[in-house]
């Protein structure tokens, strides 16, 4: 089966959201949207591949965060069917709480990130199962529920390769493997849980939305993202416990993932890819969440 990496460009930046567009033999589907923002783009770039968007009948989403599904409305316009974890269903049907506080975060950012996100009718909305099975020509996809990134994360199996979304975390351009930690559903333990679900699926690639096929081996892929999870994670707990504010969390929290670059000869470039897809003040903000409130109790041991 052809699968077609497109690179979004997303503000501008090569490999930092991607979008996989994959031929069956019942015509071609797409996994992932991107946001609205790159819209314009991804219409581009499968037309430069000789198809149309109208051709999308069929949409596979890792889960509902902009990057991953902010343009999915615009594909069920053009009459795209959307599988997505049910968790995440209501949300696409109704995006209004989510572009709200999606506002207060990114505030006059907002149009320029990830642009409108609009309803999708019910009937263009497939609430997926875990371990489910969805035909599509001689192209079986296999849904595995994953959460850890976010609690409506799916993980999606295309026989021997994996779609992971966010949940095996970011490489861009052979850099070191890191978790994206925004808020509201970061949780470490079922973090690790879906870690060691995907270890056992043993994909022969993994394929990040940020960005690409991963380079390592599975095994060197998962020890670096579930070590890395768990160095940020203590980290902030360290912090926290501390008494530091926001601030000096996020100076502190920077300073560790710099310093975690430079063993890698990144130029400005890499480091734009990198935060761009994974800003580090997200990740302060999505573990302190976790800690204070899935967690406080470990806060006083
Ligand atoms: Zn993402």
């Amino acid at each position: 089966m052809k699968i077609h990496t497109i690179d979004l460009d997303f503000l501008g930046n090569s490999e930092a959201i991607a979008a996989f567009l994959v031929e069956t033999s019942a015509g071609v589907v797409l996994v992932e949207s991107g946001p609205y923002s790159t819209f314009q783009t991804l219409k581009n770039k499968i037309e430069a591949l000789g198809f149309e968007i109208a051709d999308i009948r069929h949409l596979f989403l890792s889960h509902i965060h902009f990057d991953h599904a902010g343009a999915a409305w615009a594909l069920a316009a053009n009459g795209a069917k959307v599988y997505v974890h049910p968790f995440g269903a209501g949300h696409l049907a109704n995006p209004q709480k989510l572009t709200d506080s999606a506002r207060k975060i990114y505030l006059d950012q907002m149009d320029i990130l990830w642009g409108d996100m609009k309803n999708i009718d019910d009937s263009l909305i497939h609430a997926t199962a875990d371990e489910e099975v969805i035909k599509i020509g001689d192209a079986h996809f296999k849904s595995w529920h994953t959460p850890g990134h976010a609690n409506h994360h799916i993980a999606w199996q295309l026989e021997d390769v994996v779609f992971a979304g966010d949940v095996a975390g970011v490489s861009i351009g052979g850099g070191p493997v890191v978790p994206p930690c925004p808020p509201p559903d970061i949780h470490i333990d079922k973090w690790k849980y879906s870690i060691s679900l995907l270890k056992k699926i043993n994909a022969r690639a993994l394929y990040l939305t940020h960005f690409g096929i991963s380079p390592f081996s599975t095994e060197e892929h998962f020890s670096q993202l579930e070590g890395t999870l768990l160095e940020y994670a203590d980290l902030i707990k360290t912090l926290m416990k501390e008494g530091k504010n926001i601030s000096e969390m996020t100076t502190a929290f920077n300073a560790y993932v710099n310093m975690q670059f430079s063993k890698y000869q990144f130029d400005e470039k890499q480091e734009a890819r990198y935060q761009a897809a994974n800003p580090a003040f997200m990740s302060v903000t999505g573990l302190m969440r976790y800690w204070s409130k899935e967690a406080g109790d470990l806060l006083t041991q």
